[in-house]
């Protein structure tokens, strides 16, 4: 298995499409993983791929664990408050769209 902290490009796409192409977050529209795709966005952002729970925390590189956000969802996840400690793990729970 691979050490590194990336999700594939395959595990990204797959984890939109679970998502039926909606921020996981917020859920607003996200149309690819890929930098263009920032054009058709509301906020004219890029998505970025998020583990769920982190990779320090023993999380991995599987679909479940990858969870597609906007960029500034993301920061939001990292530095508004909501980032988990090493005692509260983050679940799927935390993210209203991960199905869609
Ligand atoms: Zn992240
Ligand atoms: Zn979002």
């Amino acid at each position: 298995m691979s050490r590194d902290n990336e999700f594939s490009q395959m595990t990204k796409i797959m984890a939109l499409k679970r998502q039926k192409n909606k921020c996981g977050s917020c859920g607003t529209r996200i149309h690819g993983i890929y930098k263009i795709d920032a054009t058709h966005h509301k906020f004219g952002e890029h998505a970025e791929a998020h583990h769920i729970r982190h990779v320090q925390q023993g999380g991995t590189n599987a679909v479940f664990n990858c969870i597609i956000i906007c960029k500034a969802c993301h920061y939001s996840v990292h530095e508004g408050g909501n980032y988990r400690s090493k005692d509260i793990l983050a679940t799927q729970a935390d993210f209203p769209h991960f199905n869609g």
